[in-house]
């Protein structure tokens, strides 16, 4: 093609009809991509066609890439990828309510001045949590780096070798550590750390003492670490502060799902630890947060800190995280998203296998109910998973070609492989796109 040949953005645009797009997206793209076409074209011979057809998967791709619901059957309960703990029903109607109006935010209705900003919310949580106070910030990371650059900055944190780990992506505790100004001052070994390893390594130069609940694997063997209760007494006497970042944030008991334990806020509090932090979107099941609590002496300086106004949150997250911790406040906890889907029981999710079984006949594929093990994952219990039920699928087109039609259909359908079978994990489907996943399956299986 020479460059004469080079569609003119308007003429391609034209051709291109509705994309689905806002308009100057997508003729930012056209610009762009015929932009580097005209650079190629003294070198290369291109098509018209080729032209259109590569620009149509670029806006494609594009399109794919807003943020859109799916319909997540992978069975991984806090997934990630998909947003990690969606949210119910009671929180949404918060969301909107709080959202859709202006609000008390900063406001002492009582006195009418201003206030404290989500003073419920702070009181609620530490309670929940068995705390003298607690606060919010983004996340669970941001939190970390609150109390790291609070108590430790320029400061060595001491820390057992054997939690260095590496949480999800971009998330290293070593990284973590150097990024608040603390220095590192690894103790033990990968798999064994002694209370002396710990009391050698504290000094003049302490900031604190940090204990990383190793969430998303699992150690087994020749494995030791000193008690929480025990650590806690040794930083009680060296007068240093015991930080433990348990990650996830269960504040219930995990066994009533027939999981493994998880350690709650309250357990480790009352084991001594000064403060605990732990994201509100994992197990928690509320939006995304990172959860700071314990003795109220710190709580109160890290919100003194100027930097805590960097990673505040804000009306939306703390009202949806303040009816999540009304719930399990009020023992309504069975609607918490994450909850309700946990506590399915399994013979609810088998006659919804048969359902949708039953409705697939006809379908040019093989369609069974299967088991699954699903996951709670987001770095959550990583020797847990539950039972659960699966619509199991043989099409007759090539698993991976099944597989990606259902990623392109609206709203995205994502399964797994395994065995040769497509699966479904209906424990993290919501009863009501049961109809939306037989009308999907049906539309990928077709020949
Ligand atoms: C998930 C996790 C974090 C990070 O939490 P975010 O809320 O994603 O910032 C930190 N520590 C542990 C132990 C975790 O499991």
């Amino acid at each position: 093609m020479s460059l004469r040949d080079i569609p003119q953005v308007e003429k391609v645009l034209q051709e291109l009809g509705d994309t689905g797009l806002p308009r100057p997206l997508v003729t930012a793209v056209v610009r762009r991509e015929l932009a580097a076409l005209r650079k190629k074209a003294a070198r290369t011979t291109i098509e018209r066609d080729a032209v259109i057809t590569a620009l149509r998967s670029t806006l494609a791709t594009l399109h794919a890439q807003r943020i859109q619901p799916v319909i997540n059957g992978t069975g991984i309960l806090v997934h990630t990828n998909f947003g990690r703990a969606p949210l119910g029903p009671r929180a949404i109607e918060t969301l909107a309510d709080i959202g859709s109006h202006y609000n008390n935010l900063e406001y002492d209705l009582t006195g009418g001045a201003r206030g404290g900003r989500a003073a419920y919310l702070e009181t609620a949580l530490a309670v929940l949590c068995g705390a003298e106070a607690a606060t919010v910030v983004n996340n669970c990371a941001a939190a970390l780096v609150l109390v790291l650059r609070h108590l430790a900055l320029g400061r060595e944190v001491v820390i057992s070798r054997g939690e260095l780990v590496q949480i999800g992506g971009g998330f290293r505790i070593p990284e973590i550590l150097e990024a608040s100004g603390a220095k590192l001052r690894e103790v033990g070994a990968t798999n064994k750390t002694t209370l002396g390893d710990y009391a050698r390594a504290i000094g003049k130069n302490t900031g604190l003492i940090l204990k990383v609940h190793r969430s998303n694997f699992f150690m087994g063997g020749f494995v030791e670490s000193p008690d929480t209760e025990e650590i806690a007494a040794l930083a009680k006497k060296k007068r240093v502060p015991f930080i433990e970042d348990l990650g996830s944030g269960a504040v219930i008991e995990t066994k009533l799902f027939g999981l493994e334990h998880e350690p709650t806020a309250a357990e480790a509090l009352k084991r001594g630890v000064d403060l605990v932090t732990f994201s509100g979107d994992k197990l928690l099941g509320g939006p995304q947060a990172g959860i700071i609590a314990g003795r109220a002496k710190l709580v109160a300086a890290l919100k003194k800190d100027p930097f805590f106004r960097a990673l505040r949150c804000d009306k939306l997250i703390l009202s949806a995280l303040q009816t999540t911790a009304d719930l399990y406040l009020r023992g309504e906890e069975s609607q918490v998203r994450t909850i309700t889907l946990l506590a399915e029981a399994m013979e609810k999710l088998r006659a919804r296998a048969e359902t949708i079984v039953t409705a697939l006949a006809g379908a040019p594929l093989k369609a069974s109910i299967g088991t699954g093990r699903g996951q709670v994952g987001g770095g959550t219990l990583p020797r847990s998973s539950f039972e659960s039920v699966t619509v199991d699928i043989v099409p007759r087109i090539p698993l991976e070609e099944f597989a990606r039609r259902l990623r392109a259909h609206t709203p995205p359908v994502i399964g797994y492989s395994e065995r040769g079978a497509f699966k479904l994990d209906l424990r993290t489907v919501f009863p009501p796109q049961d109809d939306i996943v037989v009308a999907s399956l049906r539309d990928a299986a077709s020949l």
